[in-house]
């Protein structure tokens, strides 16, 4: 379903991905570390640029509407699905139907109670749910992620990896908290300097792996 072969991205003379060869299969739960500057945004970028199916990527930078209420920045998960005379008439008033599947969405990662709280209200780990409230509610075969829980608290973290991680969906996240990534993934991807370092079960990874991983070179 994804295959990417021998890619390199340069940024001038830096080089952000080195020869990339990676296939990931169809339903797969895989997770990408590494440190900071290895190259992970860059690959989930290029990933989401070769899939032709349906994909949502959850950016770092949520792209969220501060003066919206959660309710309609989750809403425009299906903006382009339904006319504009409908998307205005719910900017006004809420259909109940959509209210309610939006409010199954929240509560399934935590955060229904703010459903009708503008985002600047929320905190970082809040609108990061609200991102992937509405990257669910856009719907897909794929869900990628770039550190999308990196500021919620670690009940709500493990509340939202075991909702992903039910769902039939690919789900390719990069994730800064290793713990998570060996509990959640069924393949973790290890990632320096642009290259793959690993790429195993979670149950392979050993501590000196991870040592040499986020050591300085
Ligand atoms: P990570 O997500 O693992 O932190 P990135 O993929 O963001 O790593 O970055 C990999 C490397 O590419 C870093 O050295 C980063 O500074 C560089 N890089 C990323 N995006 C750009 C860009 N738009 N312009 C120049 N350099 C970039």
């Amino acid at each position: 379903m994804i295959n990417l072969v021998d890619l390199t991205v340069k940024f001038d003379d830096l080089v952000a991905l080195d020869s990339i060869t990676l296939a990931i299969a169809e339903g797969e739960k895989v997770a990408i570390i590494g440190p900071s500057g290895a190259g992970k945004s860059t690959l989930l970028r290029e990933i989401y640029k070769s899939l032709s199916t349906s994909a949502t990527l959850v950016h770092q930078q949520l792209a969220l509407v501060p003066q919206l209420k959660v309710f309609h920045n989750v809403y425009m998960g299906r903006l382009n699905q339904y006319s504009v005379i409908q998307n205005l008439r719910n900017l006004i008033k809420p259909n109940k139907k959509r209210h309610s599947e939006i409010s199954t969405i929240l509560a399934s990662l935590g955060v229904a109670e703010k459903i009708n709280s503008p985002v600047s209200q929320l905190s970082g780990g809040e609108q990061q749910r609200v991102a992937i409230a509405r990257a669910l509610y856009h719907g897909g075969d794929i869900l990628l992620g770039d550190e999308p829980i990196s500021s919620v608290d670690p009940h709500n973290s493990e509340l939202i990896m075991t909702k992903l991680t039910s769902m039939e969906k690919t789900l390719i996240f990069s994730l800064h908290h290793v713990d998570i990534a060996l509990q959640y993934s069924t393949r973790v991807i290890g990632m320096k300097n642009g290259t793959i370092v690993f790429d195993s079960s979670p149950e392979l990874v050993n501590k000196q792996q991870l040592k040499d991983l986020y050591e300085p070179c």
